[in-house]
């Protein structure tokens, strides 16, 4: 029961914390990378122009 508490408690850490680095309401995931702002390409790491490497479009 107190693993289960501690999980719970981990868990809704978690979540505030994934809110703060990722803010939904400004922004959305480039969906060209998957919001890593490159992907592997012929010649290795190729930065994304949509997004500028940043992963993050803005939301239209
Ligand atoms: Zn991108």
């Amino acid at each position: 029961m107190v693993r289960l508490l501690f999980f719970a408690a981990v868990l809704t850490l978690g979540y505030f914390l994934f809110k703060l680095i990722v803010k939904p309401s400004d922004s959305v995931r480039c969906s060209r990378c998957d919001g890593k702002g490159f992907w592997l390409g012929a010649r290795g790491r190729e930065k994304c122009d949509w997004c500028n490497g940043t992963g993050r479009l803005p939301r239209q």
